[in-house]
Formats: structure tokens, C-alpha cells, sequence
């Protein structure tokens, strides 16, 4: 009798844990199409937790007729193994080669799991050193969220790096370039440029549908640089570091309008000798920006990093 008045109770927990329980990196890696060879994974919007794996970024790849290239790696090898399934539900061809758009923790830290599948590591010397500079702090960083999920996980920056800001290289029978022009969210982040497609990767120098973050080590000017190149591009195709695909306008919007207005509105504070303060006070409500997700806990502190930064490199 009290098991048939429990059985609903049990039924629906049982059920509550099992959704709750379904992986969250399924729903992340769906590829989704850009054009006929361009795909992308989107991550989460959310920080990095246990239960996305810290897939909070986006990741790319390309096929061409002899391989399939991949854009960033991935924060630890566990995700950079599921990566690589995700991708055989789209083509039986490997990946043979990996570029790397940036430095951050996600964009890179699987890339010596698909080095040890026979892949070859594709970056900018720039994108390398800062890979090397911050790999030790990221790597503790990343071990605190994900713990038993970082095993095996090891810092591999692309062994011979390219010294130029800009490489063109075929891979297959696709063409890139990977393109500096500024220091942006982390020194050396660049752009991933798939002219054949009209598509570009922009790493970490777009920011959709959630509000950038800039760091005490991220640089404005260097970023609307770097994002100015993008425009001239003219690409059809924006596939951001965070946030849905989508076109040059939207990607201006969201990310350039954002950064200049931050520029100038700090620059005008700066002029005026207002204080730190007072700056992030007069600049802490833009409307146009407050839809971005994040808005709430990032937007005063880019101001007020921005005002740091331009402060001490006037
Ligand atoms: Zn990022």
C-alpha cells in the first residue's frame, strides 16, 4: 500500500534525475552548418562549470577533400575526444590539422590530444607565447572547476609556431589566413579567415548574444584594430568565440559599437579628469548593450578596466 502511494514520488525523481543527469556537452556538440564545409559547435554562454565541461566557447571545422581542419581545441582532453565524435557524425575524414584562434584555456588545451591522433598544430608564434605564458594558471584554474573531468589533460602550444602576423596556407583544397591586427581579448588572439566561404572565425574578437569581458590584460585599442580588419573583410559569415553565428552587422552591434563606445566614453572621462569612479558612475547604463546576457556582472568592470588600461597607456 505505502509502495503504491510512493510509486509516483519515485517515478518522477527517477525521471528528475535523469534529465538532470543527461550530459549537457550533447545538446553543445550539434554541429551546426554555416555553409556546405563550414560547421561549429556552440558553447555555452554560461562560465565554466563541472557540467559543461567549460565548453563555453565556440569551436569550428572544415572539411576539405583531403581532412578536416579544426578551429581551437577545446579546454581539456575529455572534451577534445567528444569534439572528435561529434565531428565523425558529419564525415569520416580526420582531423589533420588544428588552428588555434587564441590563447585562452578553451580555445587550445585539446590540441595534444589531436596532435597524438596525427594532427599538426596551426598558430601564430604571438598566440603561442601567451599560450605558453598562461597555460600554468589556466590549467589551475581549470582543475578547480572540472577536477576529475581534466585528467589527462595537457598543455601542448603548437610546436612550430609562425613568426609573421599574417599566414596564408592551404589545407586540402581550402584556403586560410590567420590574421593579426592587435592584441584584443588576449594578446595574440586572431582572426581565422576561410575567404572560399565568405566566413570568418573570429575568435575571441567577437562576442554575441552575451556581454564581452575585458581584462586587466586585454587591450581596446588592439581589439577595435583587430576588429576593424574584420570589417574590411566584409565576410558573410561571422562565427564568433561566443554566441551564435552571424552576419558583420550584428557582430558590429554587439562587439565593435560596444568597444568604441567604451573607448570614448572613458577617453572623454579621462579628458575631463574625472576620477575612476566617476567614469564607471556616468558610463554604467548603456541600453543598447543591456540585452546582452552577462551585462549585469561584466559591463561597470570593462569600464572600469578599460579606464585602468587607458589611464596608464594614454
Ligand atoms: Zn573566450
Amino acid at each position: 500500500m505505502l509502495l503504491r502511494t510512493l510509486l509516483p514520488a519515485v517515478v518522477f525523481i527517477l525521471l528528475f534525475v535523469a534529465i538532470v543527469s543527461a550530459d549537457e556537452l550533447d545538446s553543445i556538440l550539434e554541429p551546426i552548418s554555416v555553409t556546405e564545409r563550414v560547421y561549429y559547435f556552440k558553447g555555452s554562454l554560461d562560465g565554466r562549470t563541472y557540467e559543461n565541461q567549460a565548453f563555453n566557447n565556440n569551436l569550428a571545422f572544415v572539411l576539405t577533400n583531403d581532412g578536416v581542419v579544426l578551429i581551437d581545441s577545446g579546454p581539456s582532453r575529455k572534451v577534445a575526444e567528444r569534439v572528435e565524435q561529434a565531428i565523425g557524425t558529419v564525415t569520416d575524414m580526420p582531423v589533420r590539422w588544428v588552428i588555434n584562434s587564441g590563447s585562452q584555456d578553451h580555445r587550445w588545451l585539446g590540441n595534444h590530444y589531436f596532435a597524438e591522433r596525427g594532427a599538426e598544430i596551426i598558430a601564430l608564434a604571438r598566440t603561442a607565447e601567451t599560450q605558453s605564458r598562461f597555460a600554468e594558471q589556466h590549467l589551475a584554474r581549470l582543475e578547480n572547476v572540472l577536477r576529475d573531468r581534466l585528467a589527462g589533460t595537457r598543455a601542448m602550444p603548437a610546436p612550430e609556431p609562425v613568426e609573421a602576423d599574417r599566414h596564408a596556407v592551404e589545407l586540402g583544397d581550402v584556403r586560410f589566413e590567420l590574421i593579426f591586427a592587435g592584441d584584443a581579448h588576449f594578446p595574440g588572439d586572431v582572426l581565422v579567415h576561410i575567404p572560399d566561404e565568405g566566413t570568418v572565425f573570429a575568435g575571441d574578437v567577437v562576442y554575441l548574444d552575451r556581454m564581452l569581458g575585458l581584462h586587466p590584460w586585454s587591450d581596446i585599442r588592439g581589439w577595435l584594430d583587430s576588429f576593424a580588419v574584420l570589417e574590411a573583410l566584409e565576410p558573410e559569415h561571422v562565427i564568433p568565440g561566443h554566441g551564435a553565428a552571424a552576419d558583420l552587422d550584428k557582430a558590429r552591434a554587439e562587439t565593435g559599437d560596444y568597444l568604441q563606445a567604451i573607448l570614448d566614453g572613458v577617453i572623454e572621462g579621462l579628458d575631463d579628469w574625472e576620477q575612476l569612479n566617476e567614469t564607471v558612475d556616468r558610463l554604467a547604463d548603456m541600453p543598447r548593450f543591456r540585452h546582452l546576457v552577462h551585462y549585469e556582472e561584466w559591463h561597470r568592470m570593462n569600464v572600469n578596466r578599460a579606464y585602468l588600461d587607458l589611464e596608464s597607456n594614454p
